[in-house]
């Protein structure tokens, strides 16, 4: 495991300041106390999930024509399958077309982007109208108001493209690695934003790694948002060591050491540090190997407490997932399974083993 393997013996221990209560706000509260903006359509239409560990919802920044808004050129949508038959009964989206709100109706001409001296610009294939300063304005603005746990755009767009959006001279398409002029301006002003394409999310491991992410973020929200204590602080990144620790262990590390922090540095240096650092954790791939790392943490915190049979089981089902024989769902099941008795308080709340509602069932799908 590359960094923090010399503080891998204090991970085996629970901190000493560690208090075994969820410093969360219950269901529900988070959200009466931070209005959801009025574009989530969704966010009177969908329940709150029963599950305990969607102590939030995330709020989702979307291309609309995604969930079904005929926002299109041609006056229809892009609905995607995943995002409104499964994600949105779990998150409040925040719908956005940028070339609606920048005053072109739909139907409209269709856009590409042509390539100038000054960079790409947005231009209307028949009139040649140039949206280039209208959607750099309204891109702008956006970004700097952006309160969201993620982003999903419609791919290929020359507004709302991530990547592979083509750039043209004439008729002819020279350069296809570029953003769309909106997505690329929300990417560079929010970097550690969880941001995605439906066409990515269509990847197993993607997908998972993105609704673990916008979860993620969502708890750090609501937990900031609240009437927070350097004692709640502690409370909150002890549940999320395992998480952070699979995704980034230098980035972990920076975690902890802003915890340390508090008492020394104000509330507000004190979130803008550690939220900074656990938000850089989770951009960062959880590996294989740091999946295990993480499985074998939680293994040793509940060992004593569990007998020779079962704590064989446990080392084994970790070492098929190492060996690409099972899916991460197997050891992560078998551990929440195994903490459940008394004294495995400190597995039984990391959040690594329950990131996300689990009716979503999209750790069973990424391949080992
Ligand atoms: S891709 Fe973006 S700009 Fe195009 S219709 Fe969808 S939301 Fe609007």
């Amino acid at each position: 495991m590359k960094g923090g393997v010399s503080g891998m013996d204090t991970l085996m221990k629970p901190d000493a300041n560690y208090v075994p209560r969820n410093p969360m706000p219950a269901s529900g509260t988070a959200a009466s106390r931070n209005p959801m903006p009025t574009s989530g359509t969704a966010a009177s239409r969908n329940p709150m999930p029963a599950s305990g560990t969607a102590e939030v919802r995330p709020r989702v920044a979307v291309s609309s024509c995604l969930i079904g808004e005929p926002v299109r050129f041609n006056g229809g949508h892009s609905r995607d399958r995943f995002l409104s038959r499964e994600l949105d009964a779990y998150v409040d989206w925040v719908p956005i077309c940028p070339e609606i709100a920048i005053g072109l109706g739909a139907p409209r001409e269709s856009l590409h982007l042509e390539r100038s001296p000054d960079g790409p610009h947005l231009i209307g294939r028949k009139t040649r109208a140039d949206h280039t300063a209208k959607m750099a304005a309204f891109a702008t603005e956006r970004a700097r108001d952006l309160d969201v746990d993620g982003y999903v755009f419609k791919a290929k767009s020359p507004s709302c493209g991530i990547h592979g959006v083509p750039l043209y001279a004439g008729e002819s398409a020279v350069d296809r690695r570029n953003r769309g002029l909106f997505a690329a301006r929300i990417m560079d002003d929010h970097p550690l934003l969880p941001v995605e394409d439906e066409g990515r999310l269509n990847d197993p491991l993607l997908r998972e790694t993105f609704v673990e992410r916008i979860f993620a973020h969502a708890r750090l929200r609501a937990f900031l948002d609240s009437d927070w204590t350097p004692r709640d602080l502690v409370a909150f990144h002890t549940r999320h060591k395992m998480q952070l620790l699979a995704h980034d262990p230098v980035a972990y590390g920076e975690a902890g050491r802003a915890v340390a922090m508090a008492g020394v540095l104000s509330r507000r240096e004190l979130a803008a540090r550690y939220g900074h650092a656990f938000r850089t954790a989770l951009s960062s791939k959880a590996s294989i190997g740091r999946h295990v790392n993480a499985l074998q943490h939680c293994a040793g915190m509940i060992g004593e407490s569990l007998d020779p049979v079962r704590r064989a089981d446990l080392a084994e089902t970790i070492a098929s997932y190492q060996a690409g024989l099972v899916a991460l769902s197997v050891p992560a099941a078998l551990l929440r399974h195994d903490a459940r008795g008394e004294g495995a308080d400190w597995v039984r709340e990391q959040t690594y083993l329950a990131p996300y509602p689990e009716a979503l069932r999209l750790r069973n799908h990424v391949p080992a």
